[in-house]
């Protein structure tokens, strides 16, 4: 199938074309039906609004924000809200259809859907971010619900606002609706282990992919880029629980170095008495973020945005394994030159999969008001990681490709079925 088949249909901007490539190429060793192809490239619906916040000065500033649902085949939308001063629609509806594709490949019944607001957080009040928060859920409500649409937290998003997000709409309704968020609070329906449960899954998926080329994870080093939720628990994991040494981190302030490995946990008591950044960490050596994406490193974890590795600096990466723990880190162009090079790069629909994994068990558990225990979620979350893993590495080996295609065709498979099965309405 070619882009030229796309019609009259528009793509919102590069990121979304990036997203279609990676699905196309897919698509076109599987010999995917067309008429499903064309149908899945394009998001189902997407929903713009502008709304005012009353700031503490008594001004009426207006947001622009975004909810995308890309495909609900196989069950209702899940994908978090983005609070960023350059979210736009292109990156909400990329982050959408990516998450259809990551729900379907650890085979949990959701579709794909995303949300953002533009907005510098670091500008607002703890008021006028309640605000914006409160009045951002009510503009998405009608698309939003425990069985249309779950939100979680995103870049800038955290779980005292999925808690501000839950009352709101259950005083819309007019009853507790645990089930319409998840990444809430423990004592709000939250799950045990959700802050920790993308970064254990990239943690987890680095290890599957040191198993497949023979090497040992208690003897590597790992780079990590991006210090929040996902990085530092990536980190925190990777070398606690997996003996990998940390030698690098880095956030929007900038890396550090020290090649006798971080104390992650002293790292995190810094940052959060450091208005949650790393810079000047005193215990390290500081590197530039493009620095630390060169390192001669045996694993990179890209964990902050979008567009970390490309052409430009692809040819310089040294890492032999590079898990995506952020969502579209590496550009098409860039994954052509790595794998050329010979790195395995576990895909983000893959590695950073264990967040959503997580948040289904939330769902889960707030639809039955029965809650699980720590060991519970992360057995049910190690074993669902290892098998996704596994299904995607034979599909590489039977299709000759890398592990992004192989990520796809197993997911595209399963929602290409979904669609087949319930038929276009109406025929
Ligand atoms: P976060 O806001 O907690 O952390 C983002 C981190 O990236 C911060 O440390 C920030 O300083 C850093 N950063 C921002 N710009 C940077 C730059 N230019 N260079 C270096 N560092 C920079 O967000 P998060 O939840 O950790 O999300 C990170 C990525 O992981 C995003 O792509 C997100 O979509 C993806 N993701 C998150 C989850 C989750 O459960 N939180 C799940 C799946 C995927």
């Amino acid at each position: 199938m070619k882009l030229s088949t796309m019609g009259n249909l528009k793509p919102f901007g590069p990121l979304y074309e990036n997203a279609q490539k990676q699905f196309l190429k897919a698509a076109d060793l599987m010999e995917l039906d067309p008429n499903i192809g064309n149908f899945l490239l394009w998001p189902q619906r997407i929903l713009e609004v502008h709304f005012p916040v009353v700031m503490d000065d008594g001004r009426v500033e207006i947001f622009e924000g975004y909810r995308v649902q890309h495909n609900t085949a196989r069950g209702p939308a899940k994908g978090g809200i983005r609070y960023h001063p350059d979210t736009n629609l292109d990156e909400v509806a990329s982050l959408a259809f990516w998450m259809t594709w990551k729900c379907a490949v650890m085979n949990l019944p959701y579709g794909g859907g995303k949300g953002g607001v533009r907005v510098d957080v670091t500008k607002l009040s703890e008021k006028e971010l309640e605000r914006l928060s409160r009045r951002f859920f009510s503009e998405i409500q009608m698309m939003v619900g425990p069985h249309k649409d779950i939100p979680a937290p995103d870049v800038n998003t955290n779980a005292k606002i999925m808690a501000w997000y839950m009352d709101t709409y259950s005083m819309n309704v007019g009853y507790t609706a645990l089930g319409v968020v998840t990444g809430k609070p423990l004592d709000l329906g939250g799950s045990e282990g959700r802050p920790e449960a993308t970064g254990r899954g990239v943690a987890i998926t680095a290890n599957e992919a040191c198993k497949v080329l023979g090497k040992d994870i208690s003897k590597a080093t790992v780079a990590i880029q991006g210090f929040g939720n996902v990085g530092s628990y990536s980190a925190k994991i990777l070398s606690e629980e997996f003996g990998a040494k940390v030698v690098a981190v880095s956030d929007v302030s900038g890396g550090l170095y020290n090649e006798n490995g971080l104390d992650i946990d002293d790292l995190i008591a810094y940052r959060d008495a450091n208005k949650g950044l790393i810079k000047g960490y005193p215990k390290a050596k500081p590197i530039t973020n493009e620095e630390l994406l060169e390192l001669d490193v045996d694993i990179l974890v890209p964990a902050a945005l979008e567009n970390a590795i490309t052409e430009k600096n692809a040819n310089n990466i040294r890492a032999k394994i590079i898990v995506e723990g952020a969502n579209g880190p590496t550009t098409p162009e860039a994954e052509e030159i790595l794998i050329k090079k010979g790195v395995l790069i576990v895909p983000d629909i893959l590695a950073n999969a264990g967040g959503v994994t997580v948040s289904y068990f939330e769902w889960v558990q707030d639809l039955q008001t029965f809650f699980w225990d720590i060991d519970d979620i992360r057995k049910k979350l190690t074993k669902m990681m290892v098998n996704a893993f596994a299904e995607v590495y034979k599909t590489k080996e039977k299709y000759n490709t890398d592990m992004r295609t192989a990520a796809y065709i197993v997911a595209i498979s399963r929602v290409a079925n979904a669609v087949k099965e319930r038929g276009y309405y109406p025929m």
